[in-house]
């Protein structure tokens, strides 16, 4: 860890309009390695100044970008993908630092999603049908224009290629605003866009805090589709400021989703493949299954495997080949899950291992221990609101009827599984789950199912062919 630790990133320029400029003032954000809480770098804290040249930008590029051929396209998504390739090694090794994720995970999820990403957009966009016919019209698809993308910590650079990728696949030009805790891999992104010579202003990028540089993009006149992921509380507000100017809003929020154990499941692969699904990045994924749903009849069996299960999630220091858990992304997010496992333990739910204490001897860095509560009742805070970390809450239950309502009453539907003897059993629940997406009997992540959520956990849908459509205006020309 020591050799990564030596280097200092001092990122003092945006990138606006094909160049590296100078922001409008001299303010910098520190950027921390959540693992050993020292500074590792910094970046400009840009203002709505700086926003404003950058949607300029990206508003005079769009009338060329968007009138070149769609394999034009894709050959730069194309070229993209070999830059992120070829730099693997370091944006893996940064995004450690930064988030915290075990070295070996962050190399194959948080830098080879982004690399599927600028593929798959690159493949889909080739074979888009984007004309058709409606009886006397010619029907086709548009892009939307400038998209200001908002990204959050937790998959940083995965989530910006999934707005970045298929925005400009569509003939779109953004302006990106990364998060202002992992904002360091949007450099290297940014780096590759520079170097391949993709044409000035199509893709900007400026840093800074939600409060003012996001809400300045969400506002912004010249900005006309505005694409962002994070907490629910923060997409509701650039929902408010985009209707300002009629902007269509695409939010990926937040999730509290349910993995419904069925009677008849085989609780041996049920068991670890759910507290794999809800501690993964250390439980800072929107679409975690971090609520258990467990036949009454069968809690004890269930909770005993949890409790062996949790307990091999070794917390430790992400570039230590021995650690399963890393740190949490910050002070802020340490605290906030610490205060919940305290509500859970207050509102009466049986804490099974885990707790608030700090991991032995990770008192340095934002370690949380791989928590688990029991007898946690459907009303309970812990069972409601969005952790975001490494707590998984088990939910007894009596009857079907009784898990699917539990499953759907929350104001999240993002994603949810279910686990049952036959597939076919599985899928009929999956069916009544208010989600976006379903894993049956652990089901695998694929990369072009269309990604997003019902109610209170967004609107929208990324990814795939879905997720390109998502940027495209749709003209009906009569003849
Ligand atoms: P935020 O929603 O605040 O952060 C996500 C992005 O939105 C960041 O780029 C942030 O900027 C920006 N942002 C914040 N406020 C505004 C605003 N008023 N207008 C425009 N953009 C804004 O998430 P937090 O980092 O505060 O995390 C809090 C909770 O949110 C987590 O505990 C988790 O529950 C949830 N969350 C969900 C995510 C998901 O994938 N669905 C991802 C991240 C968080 P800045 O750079 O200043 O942070």
């Amino acid at each position: 860890m020591a050799i990564e630790e030596a280097r200092m990133e001092v990122r003092d320029k945006l990138y606006i309009g094909g160049s590296w400029v100078a922001p409008s003032n001299a303010e910098t954000l520190e950027v921390v390695n959540s693992a050993t809480e020292e500074v590792i770098g910094t970046v400009p804290a840009g203002t709505p100044e700086d926003i404003d040249k950058a949607a300029r930008a990206a508003a005079e590029a769009f009338p060329a970008w968007s009138a070149t051929s769609a394999d034009e396209r894709a050959k730069t998504l194309l070229r993209v993908q070999e830059g992120l390739v070829a730099r693997t090694p370091e944006l893996a090794t940064l995004i450690a630092r930064e988030l915290g994720m075990p070295f070996t995970l962050s190399n194959l999820i948080q830098v080879g999603l982004p690399v599927m990403n600028f593929y798959n957009a690159a493949q889909i966009v080739g074979e888009f049908k984007f004309e058709e016919e409606v009886g006397n019209s010619l029907v086709v698809r548009e892009p939307v224009g400038v998209v200001g993308c908002i990204t959050p910590w937790n998959y940083p650079l995965h989530q910006i290629a999934l707005k970045v990728a298929f925005a400009m696949a569509a003939g779109c030009t953004v302006v990106v605003k990364p998060s202002e805790v992992t904002p360091l891999n949007a450099f290297v992104l940014a780096d590759i866009f520079d170097e391949i010579g993709l044409p000035a202003g199509v893709f900007n990028l400026v840093t800074g805090t939600g409060p003012v540089v996001g809400e300045a993009i969400a506002a912004h006149p010249l900005v006309d589709m505005v694409s962002f992921t994070g907490s629910t509380r923060a997409g509701k507000r650039v929902m408010e400021l985009a209707s300002g100017s009629v902007k269509r809003v695409a939010l990926e929020l937040g999730g509290k989703s349910a993995n419904v154990i069925l009677e008849d499941a085989d609780i041996q692969s049920a068991v670890p493949a759910g507290v794999a699904a809800c501690y993964i990045n250390s439980g800072q994924t929107c679409s975690a299954l971090t609520r258990m749903l467990v036949p009454r009849s069968r809690l004890a069996e269930v909770e005993e495997l949890v409790v062996k299960t949790a307990e091999t999630y070794t917390p430790g220091d992400p570039f230590d080949a021995e650690s399963r858990l890393g740190p949490l992304v910050s002070a802020v997010q340490r605290d906030r899950v610490r205060g919940y496992i305290r509500k859970g333990i207050e509102e009466g739910a049986r804490l099974l291992t885990g707790g608030e204490e700090p991991p032995e001897g990770l008192e340095k860095g934002y370690f949380v221990r791989p928590t688990v509560f029991s007898d946690v009742r459907p009303d309970m805070t812990i069972a409601q609101e969005e952790i975001f970390g490494p707590v998984l809450s088990i939910i007894p239950y009596d009857t079907e009827d009784e898990a699917v309502e539990i499953a759907n009453d929350t104001v999240y539907g993002l994603a949810g599984g279910v686990w049952a003897g036959e597939k076919a059993h599985a899928e009929a629940v999956a069916r009544r789950l208010r989600a976006g997406q379903v894993e049956v009997n652990g089901g695998g992540f694929n990369p072009l199912a269309p990604f997003g959520g019902y109610k209170q956990s967004g609107i929208g849908r990324e990814a795939g062919s879905f997720g390109l459509e998502e940027f495209l205006e749709v003209k009906a020309i009569q003849r």
